[in-house]
C-alpha cells in the first residue's frame, strides 16, 4: 500500500493512525497497525473480528481498494474489474450506499447496510460499535489553467 493509498482507506474507514503505525478506530480501539517494509513499502494489517454462526461467519470488514469483480476462466487466465476505493461499497442485500463502519459482512458472505444487517437480528460483529464514515475518496483530478471551463 502507498502512502497516499493508506490515506485514503484510513478516511474512508473514519480511522486514524496513532502512535508506532497503530491504526485506531474512533472511540480508539485499535483495530490494525501499519508498519515500514525495508524496501519502503507500507505494510498495513488489519483485524477483521467476527463469529460463527451455524454455518455463517459474521464479521466486520475495513473496506480496502479491490476489484470491482474477478472472473476464472476456464482456460486458468482471470480477468478483473475496476479498481473500488474503501469508500465504495454497496449493500449485497438491497444496492443501497454502506456508510457505516466497519461494514457487517454475514448471511454467506454479504455486505449489508445498518438496516439490511438489523433485518438478520444478529449481534453486530467485533468490538467497534459501527459508526457513519462520511468522507470519500475520489482520485485527483489535475485541472490545467485552473478553471474547469
Ligand atoms: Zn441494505
Amino acid at each position: 500500500m502507498t502512502r497516499e493509498q493508506l490515506d485514503c482507506f484510513l478516511a474512508a474507514n473514519g480511522l486514524h493512525a496513532g502512535l508506532d503505525g497503530v491504526l485506531l478506530a474512533p472511540e480508539g480501539e485499535q483495530v490494525g497497525a501499519a508498519t515500514l517494509s525495508g524496501e519502503g513499502t507500507l505494510l498495513v494489517h488489519v483485524c477483521e473480528e467476527g463469529y460463527r454462526q451455524g454455518g455463517d461467519e459474521v464479521k466486520a470488514w475495513w473496506p480496502e481498494f479491490r476489484s470491482a469483480w474477478m472472473i476464472v476462466k476456464p482456460d486458468g487466465e482471470t480477468e478483473y474489474g475496476d479498481t473500488l476505493g474503501p469508500d465504495q461499497v454497496i449493500c449485497d442485500v438491497c444496492n443501497a450506499e454502506v456508510t457505516i463502519r466497519p461494514v457487517p459482512v454475514g448471511g454467506g458472505g454479504y455486505a449489508h447496510c445498518r438496516r439490511c444487517f438489523g433485518d438478520l437480528g444478529l449481534p453486530f460483529p467485533g468490538r467497534v460499535r459501527p459508526y457513519e464514515s462520511t468522507e470519500r475518496w475520489r482520485p485527483v483530478i489535475e485541472v490545467n489553467g485552473g478553471g474547469l471551463n
